[in-house]
């Protein structure tokens, strides 16, 4: 299967997030690839990937990836979000991370965490994860 990697860092991680994608350009390049707005501009011209930019962060960028992960539509959530800066868009990323937590997609919020992702037996292996919420109302609703 192709992975559905969705790449997402805020200003102060753009540089890390841009490193790790250069590094791991070749298994990146076996993906499809989406991002917020200016996170997908720093990366396709650090590495010339294709990549299916959203809108930016702050505009709803973040809030269109907690959609996608409600609809199946990412198998992947690589996002370096700054730890000491408060963003205005704070409800949207808490949004998208519980929604990962609840569909059970593997997130990576570090460099660590991503390498060890990217780097797993079980990369290309991610259709076998996806959990659909169960209990009363979420049964009721699918
Ligand atoms: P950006 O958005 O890639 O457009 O900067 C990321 C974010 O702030 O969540």
């Amino acid at each position: 299967m192709t992975p559905r990697v969705v790449l997402i860092a805020h200003d102060t991680c753009k540089f890390d997030l841009t490193a790790w994608a250069t590094y791991n350009r070749g298994t990146l390049s076996r993906c499809q690839l989406f991002a917020t707005g200016t996170t997908g501009q720093r990366v396709f011209e650090a590495t010339d990937l294709g990549i299916e930019r959203l809108l930016s962060g702050p505009a709803g960028g973040d809030a269109q990836v907690g959609a996608m992960l409600a609809e199946g539509r990412l198998d992947y959530v690589i996002f370096f979000w700054d730890p000491l800066t408060t963003q205005p868009h704070d409800v949207d990323v808490k949004a998208l991370l519980r929604l990962a937590v609840l569909y059970n997609v593997p997130t990576a919020c570090n460099r660590a965490t991503a390498d060890y992702l990217i780097s797993s037996p079980l990369f290309f292996h991610a259709e076998t994860r996806r959990r659909h919420p169960s209990g009363p109302d979420l049964a009721s609703a699918s």
